[in-house]
């Protein structure tokens, strides 16, 4: 039995991407940017998977820049922002938008009562040309998908902008069409890549990118010797995943669905976050009826189960859950809220597994009794 039921805060690496690192690392280990022989083969191995991942996400080549991950793309577009720039933010943006926007002009995009952004409501607010939008395309902790496709185009006619926070789509939906929005923000270790590697991609013309200085590496935009190795593996992930994603999302969605089913006939209270909303195939975000969410995490993780209370990178804080809180939830119940997030191996038995473990860990806490 596999009980990891966190893939939205991290994924194990790829075979696949374990061997091109390997591989990377023990036959273009040399400086892309040193002039001898070898070091003109890493540069071209380099400039390869840079097409080879602009191919997956329908971006041309010299778009991309390479990065440590998405925490450092979202901060180095909002960085080349001037102080009073106007930016639409969605009210749901992983941290790392929201910090990264903080000092400049934001205005927040409200999300419908399935935590989905309204296009009527952000329509107004284009037409005041802001110097940027920005929407993620699927919510690391509700999964729900976003109209990105539906904003880009709308802000494409006025000519404003717009990001979109791809990093958790990428990997789990089809990509191919992504290269529509003027900036994609990319993380390798959210499909099977390693951690510590990441992308953006902007427009050609866009030249004020200078958050990490440095040497003249990724076209003067990004300094810092470029981790070929690494990106091999991502881009590799990528390509390995992408063929297989419209089989898996028929088959995980059935078993998650199964999975929310089994649990709702035991706790007919269970509220299901983005439930009404196309999601993720891998996630449930969900208020539990009883109970606060780390005496769940804690007695499911004995039992073998990884699951989080909102996302990772605000967990071990009370009450942490964005999107309950743009949801307008009361303080007591984003104590109940839990994330359960499959990945693309996850077995049914897994998942009826957690269900199982789920139901004992509920008669447990009822009973008042000591964890297992
Ligand atoms: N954006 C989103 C939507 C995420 O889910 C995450 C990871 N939780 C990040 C950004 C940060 O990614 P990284 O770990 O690559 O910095």
């Amino acid at each position: 039995m596999n009980g990891y039921f966190d893939h939205n805060a991290t994924t194990p690496l790829q075979p696949a991407a374990r061997d091109a690192w390997l591989r990377a690392s023990e036959k273009h280990w040399h400086n892309p940017s040193s002039l001898y022989r070898d070091a003109g083969l890493a540069a071209q191995q380099l400039e390869s998977a840079r097409e080879r991942l602009g191919t997956l996400i329908g971006a041309d080549a010299e778009r991309i820049v390479f990065t440590s991950g998405a925490t450092e793309s979202n901060n180095a577009l909002f960085a080349s922002l001037p102080p009073d720039a106007v930016v639409l933010v969605s009210a749901i943006e992983h941290p790392s938008v929201r910090e990264a926007a903080r000092g400049r002009n934001v205005v927040e995009l409200p999300v419908n009562a399935d935590g989905v952004v309204e296009l009527n409501a952000v329509k107004p607010l284009i037409e005041k040309r802001p110097a940027l939008v920005s929407m993620m395309a699927a919510n690391n902790e509700s999964g729900a998908l976003q109209p990105w496709r539906e904003l880009a185009a709308l802000c494409r006619e006025p000519g404003v902008p717009f990001h979109t926070d791809a990093a958790q789509w990428l990997g789990k939906l089809d990509a191919a069409n992504l290269g529509e929005c003027d900036f994609i923000t990319g993380s390798a270790h959210k499909f099977g890549g390693s951690k510590g590697c990441g992308f953006l991609v902007l427009p050609k013309e866009h030249s004020r990118l200078g958050f990490i200085r440095g040497g003249p590496q990724e076209s003067g935009r990004r300094a810092g010797t470029e981790n070929y190795p690494a990106i091999e593996a991502m881009v590799t992930a990528l390509e390995s995943i992408t063929p297989r994603l419209s089989e898996i999302e028929l088959t995980q969605s059935k078993l998650r669905d199964e999975f929310i089913m089994a649990l709702r006939a035991r706790f007919n209270a269970l509220r299901v976050i983005s439930e009404s909303a196309p999601r993720l195939w891998n996630t449930v975000l969900m208020v539990m009826p009883e109970h606060d969410n780390l005496k769940w995490l804690t007695r499911l993780s004995r039992r073998g189960f990884s699951i989080s209370t909102g996302s990772a990178c605000s967990s071990g804080k009370e009450g942490s859950s964005v999107v309950v809180t743009a949801l307008g939830a009361s303080a007591e119940e984003l104590k109940r809220v839990v994330r359960i997030s499959s990945g693309w191996e996850t077995t049914a038995a897994d998942w009826q597994a957690l269900a199982a473990a789920f139901i004992e860990v509920y008669e447990e806490l009822n009973r008042g009794g000591r964890p297992q």
